[in-house]
């Protein structure tokens, strides 16, 4: 459920993280769910199916995309993307000037835009299944326009552990990628992003 706080904010949950205030209702946990669905399929996906404009950037304008969502579900108002936004912990899109996208995940053909990284390692985590192949032809997308890193190795093991058991995490040598012209773009405090890692950058982190 989403709820805001007059002092701070949008927040999931019952009460304001920072405060502890109950706020004031907007969204239901199902309603939540089913916009939150609706927004990351067309801002990542499928924004021409469901005849969202998008720019090369992956800029979508919010009165229309309002409009769009409206006539799926009659309950819409624009207050709840910000309210979304605003609220997600992950930091999974923003909104500029009259425009939304989402910072990373998509599979459409977009050319985001953020500053490259100067982090000396970002790192990715891979299952026992998968290490050999990639030490030996590097890490490319496979569905998605970018491969999504870790800013951090917690934070690759984290991820990993979502799909596989006991995952291996690579090291990327980053500085040295970046030096040789591979670019590396920060989405999120979490997230950086890349078209490909060549194998020579990357090592087995030993545990
Ligand atoms: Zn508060």
């Amino acid at each position: 459920m989403i709820r805001k706080c007059t002092v701070h904010g949008y927040f999931r949950g019952r009460s304001c993280l920072q405060c502890k205030h109950p706020g004031r209702y907007l969204l239901d946990d199902s309603r939540e769910e089913k916009l939150g669905r609706f927004i990351s399929g067309t801002l990542r996906h499928f924004p021409e199916s469901v005849g969202v404009e998008m720019d090369k950037r992956g800029w979508v304008n919010l009165n229309s995309f309002c409009e769009v969502i409206e006539k799926r579900y009659t309950w819409m108002r624009k207050e709840y993307l910000y309210a979304l936004v605003e609220s997600d912990r992950k930091g999974r899109y923003e909104i500029r000037d009259s425009r939304i996208r989402a910072r990373y995940g998509h599979s459409v053909n977009i050319d985001l835009d953020y500053p490259e990284s100067n982090l000396p390692y970002l790192y990715y985590g891979v299952s026992p299944e998968e290490i050999d192949v990639l030490l030996e032809n590097g890490i490319f997308p496979i569905k998605q326009r970018y491969i999504h890193l870790s800013t951090s190795y917690e934070k690759a093991k984290e991820v990993a552990l979502i799909h596989t058991e006991n995952p291996f995490i690579l090291q990327i040598d980053a500085l040295k990628a970046h030096e040789d012209g591979i670019s590396l773009k920060i989405a999120t405090d979490y997230i950086a992003l890349a078209e490909k890692i060549p194998p020579e950058y990357l090592f087995v982190v030993d545990d």
